[in-house]
C-alpha cells in the first residue's frame, strides 16, 4: 500500500517525483498541468505525437500501450514514481507484473485491469460486491446475443467489452434490430474483440456521475454530476445535479462500496442511473472522468487536482463546490486539422471558459474542445455554456 508523502523533489533532477502518464489525451493533459503546478516531473505517452498532455509535459513518449513489451521497455527505462494510467487501451497484466515488482501503479494495477474490460468490472461489482446492477448476459457470437436479448427481453444494450465513448453499442428495440447490432458491435470492439455485454435496458430517470476521492484521508464523494448521452458519449454535464436525500444517500453507498473495492489512492468516476428512489451501478473510471471536465469550473479543487493530490498521497480536505457549473464538450467532424472560430464571442459570456485541447487532427468525429461555465444555478450555468458552445465553429481545414 502506497504511503503518506511529505515532501516532493525538483523535476529534471534526480530528486524528481516523475509521473509516467499512460494516455495522453485532454483528461491527461489537465492531470499532467496539475502535476506540473506541484513540481512534479511528467513524461506523457500515447500511440500517436503531439497528443494533449504532450504539449504540457516534459517529455513524451510515442508507443501502442496495449504492446506489453513496449509498455515494459519504457517503465524500466524511465524508472517513473506513479505510473498513472489515462486510459483503458493498456497491457494492464504488464501492469499487473510491474507492480508485483515493485512499481507503483495508480490507484492499482488490479483497478485498471477489472475496469479495462466491461466484463471484469461488471462481473466485480454486481457478483463480489453485489451492487445493483442492469441484468446482464456475455455474448461471443450473433446466436447467443439472439439468446441473451431472448433471456433479457426487449430493449436491450449491446455494448463490446472493449470500448468506450459509445462505440459498437446501440439499443436492440425488436427482434429486427439484431443483426444491425451484431454487426455494429464487431465493428466498435477494442482490438477486434467479439465478446460482447448485453444489458437490460434501464429506463431511468436521470444519470449520475459520483466523482469520489480515495486518499490518505478516506473516501469522499464530490456533489454529483448529472450528464447527458447521445449514442453513449457525453453531450452535457452539470453540477450539482438536483438528487433527492435518499438518492443521495444510496449514490454514495455505492460509489464508497466500488472504490473501496477496488483500492488504492486516487480520484475515480461511478457512473449510476437512477431509478426513482433507486440507483443502479453502471460504470467506474479509477481515473478523472469526461463528465468531471465541470468541476474545472465548479469546485475549489477540479477532479483533476483531486486526483494528483491522492495520488501522491496528499491530503484532501473537504471537496468545496464554489459555483453550479455546466460543460458542453465540441465535436470536430471530418479530417484534417482543427481551426476554432467564433472564440471572441465564445469568450464573451460571463463566466465562461473554453478548453481547446490542441489535439493535431481530426480523425471522423472527435471530441477537440470543451465550454465550461458557471453561474448562480445550474439553469444559467448550462444556458451560458449552450452559449459558448453555440458561438464556437470548428473548421476542419485538410492541410
Ligand atoms: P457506457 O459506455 O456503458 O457508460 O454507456 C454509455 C451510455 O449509454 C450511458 O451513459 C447511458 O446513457 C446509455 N446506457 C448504457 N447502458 C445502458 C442500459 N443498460 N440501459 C439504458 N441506457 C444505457
Amino acid at each position: 500500500m502506497a504511503t503518506p508523502v511529505s515532501s516532493l523533489g525538483t523535476p529534471l533532477t534526480a530528486s524528481a517525483t516523475k509521473l509516467l502518464l499512460l494516455g495522453s489525451g485532454e483528461l491527461g493533459k489537465e492531470v499532467a498541468i496539475e502535476a506540473q503546478r506541484l513540481g512534479c516531473e511528467v513524461v506523457a505517452c500515447d500511440r500517436y505525437e503531439h497528443a494533449p498532455a504532450m504539449q504540457v509535459a516534459h517529455r513524451s513518449r510515442v508507443f501502442s500501450m496495449l504492446d506489453a513489451d513496449e509498455l515494459r521497455r519504457v517503465v524500466e527505462e524511465e524508472r517513473p514514481d506513479l505510473v498513472v494510467p489515462e486510459i483503458e487501451a493498456i497491457a494492464t497484466h504488464v501492469l499487473v507484473e510491474l507492480e508485483a515488482e515493485g512499481v507503483r501503479v495508480v490507484p492499482t494495477a488490479r483497478a485498471t485491469q477489472l475496469t479495462m474490460n466491461r466484463e471484469g468490472i461488471r462481473r466485480f461489482a454486481a457478483e463480489q460486491l453485489e451492487v445493483p446492477t442492469s441484468p446482464y448476459r456475455f455474448v461471443e457470437s450473433f446466436a447467443e446475443l439472439r439468446d441473451a436479448v431472448a433471456q433479457l427481453g426487449l430493449p436491450a444494450v449491446v455494448k463490446p467489452v472493449m470500448s468506450s465513448s459509445g462505440k459498437g453499442q446501440s439499443v436492440v428495440r425488436e427482434t429486427a434490430d439484431l443483426d444491425d447490432a451484431w454487426a455494429h458491435a464487431i465493428e466498435g470492439g477494442r482490438a477486434g474483440g467479439r465478446r460482447c455485454i448485453v444489458e437490460g435496458f434501464v429506463d431511468f430517470d436521470a444519470e449520475l456521475t459520483i466523482l469520489t476521492v480515495s486518499s490518505v484521508d478516506g473516501i469522499q464523494c464530490c456533489p454529483p454530476i448529472g450528464h447527458l448521452q447521445v449514442d453513449g458519449d457525453y453531450r452535457e454535464s452539470w453540477q450539482p445535479a438536483p438528487v433527492d436525500d435518499r438518492v443521495w444517500e444510496r449514490a454514495q453507498q455505492v460509489a464508497r462500496r466500488v472504490v473501496e473495492g477496488l483500492g488504492g489512492w486516487g480520484l475515480f468516476g461511478v457512473e449510476l442511473f437512477v431509478v426513482g428512489d433507486d440507483v443502479v451501478f453502471s460504470e467506474v473510471s479509477p481515473r478523472p472522468h469526461d463528465t468531471g471536465m465541470v468541476t474545472l469550473a465548479s469546485q475549489d479543487l477540479s477532479e483533476f487536482a483531486l486526483h494528483v493530490r491522492a495520488i501522491l498521497g496528499f491530503p484532501v480536505p473537504t471537496v468545496q463546490l464554489r459555483r453550479a457549473a455546466a460543460s458542453v464538450p465540441l465535436l470536430g467532424e471530418g479530417y484534417g486539422v482543427p481551426r476554432f472560430e467564433g472564440l471572441d464571442a465564445a469568450l464573451a459570456v460571463p463566466e465562461g471558459q473554453v478548453r481547446l485541447f490542441g489535439k493535431p487532427r481530426c480523425e471522423g468525429r472527435r471530441r477537440l474542445a470543451v465550454a465550461l461555465a458557471a453561474g448562480d444555478d445550474i439553469t444559467e450555468a448550462r444556458r451560458r455554456a449552450a452559449e459558448i458552445a453555440d458561438a464556437i465553429r470548428i473548421v476542419i481545414t485538410s492541410s
